[in-house]
């Protein structure tokens, strides 16, 4: 008799097929995209000077990024992360290679030369120009792992660029196969990170889809609607906020028009942005979360707190 049980491996390739459960960055404009969507929010923002310098930040990573390389890890580190379900670039597990800190240079130099910086980013663009390789790594070891008392928080979004560009150049190494498929659905496959918030998809095999959006290396991965990003519980507790409106339905059909809400959960309190390529193409999850901090406000007053926080901005609250 021929076998017809799937194994769990075929199940889940099966599965790939109808909904692919993991995007990877697309090096050649991960910041790209990003910088044009800050410059595009920034326009009639309330903070759209804010809002611009981080996008001079995403232009210096676009262009650290080009012919930036990272070792991939070897084929027996991406196997043992497959058996063992664990993320084989795990952000707090270090070591790194210390060619990331000439990007934390390249960044610093860009923010320097740019016109019309205010006095304390040219301040800070200095210290950064010339910041010593020990303390750089205590600082990434302090971001990655929250450790909040021990961060410089001027600092903090240059470090976490950095860090960003180098962890997006070490996906290159995987293609969605490799990617294991973790117990925890919170954290990202690759790198172990918070997502910055999560993004409902229009097009391609994706539509329709949710996914998780990587703060630190950009990788999606998929995850069920009406659910919370954060403790995983779903149903009557999740409901959906704008600015104008509080919404019990992931639908954005029955919404306003807002491209960007964020999905409550009663059960932890917590809450995390959903981004709806459906009503604007180019949303993009770092970029349309720092330009709706007023959303944020919003949901502190009515006692919500951030699942995890954005990794241009940092609010100490971690991941
Ligand atoms: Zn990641
Ligand atoms: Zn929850």
């Amino acid at each position: 008799m021929p076998q017809r049980i799937l194994e769990p491996g075929q199940i889940e390739t099966a599965g790939q097929r109808a909904t692919p459960r993991v995007r990877l960055p697309a090096r050649d404009r991960v910041f790209a995209r990003r910088a044009a969507r800050l410059r595009e929010r920034a326009m009639g923002h309330p903070l759209a000077d804010y809002l611009r310098l981080l996008a001079t930040v995403c232009d210096a990573q676009q262009r650290a990024l080009v012919g930036f390389s990272a070792s991939p890890p070897s084929a027996a580190q991406i196997a043992r992360a497959r058996e063992h379900a664990m993320p084989p670039l795990l952000a707090s597990g270090g070591p790194r290679e210390p060619h990331w800190h000439d990007v934390v240079h390249d960044i610093a130099g860009l923010l320097g030369a740019a016109d019309g910086m205010p006095a304390a980013v040219g301040d800070l663009a200095a210290r950064l120009r010339s910041a010593p390789a020990a303390w750089l790594e205590q600082q990434a070891d302090a971001l990655l792992a929250a450790r909040a008392g021990a961060i410089d928080v001027a600092a903090a979004p240059i470090v976490m660029a950095a860090l960003q560009v180098y962890f997006v150049a070490s996906t290159a190494a995987f293609t969605a196969a490799d990617v294991p498929l973790l117990d925890v659905r919170t954290v990202c496959p690759l790198c172990g990170s918070a997502p910055v918030a999560s993004i409902v998809a229009a097009q391609g095999p994706h539509a329709g889809q949710r996914f998780l959006h990587c703060a630190l290396c950009a990788t999606e991965w998929h995850r069920v609607r009406v659910q919370c990003t954060h403790c995983g519980a779903g149903g009557k507790d999740i409901a959906y906020r704008t600015l104008a409106r509080r919404d019990a339905v992931d639908d954005i059909a029955v919404a306003d028009a807002e491209a960007v809400r964020a999905e409550t959960c009663d059960a932890c309190h917590a809450y995390r942005k959903i981004l709806y390529e459906e009503r604007d193409t180019a949303v993009e999850p770092v970029a349309d979360d720092l330009a709706s901090l007023a959303l944020d406000l919003l949901l502190a007053q009515d006692g919500y707190h951030r699942a995890s926080g954005n990794p241009l901005l940092w609010q100490g609250t971690g991941g």
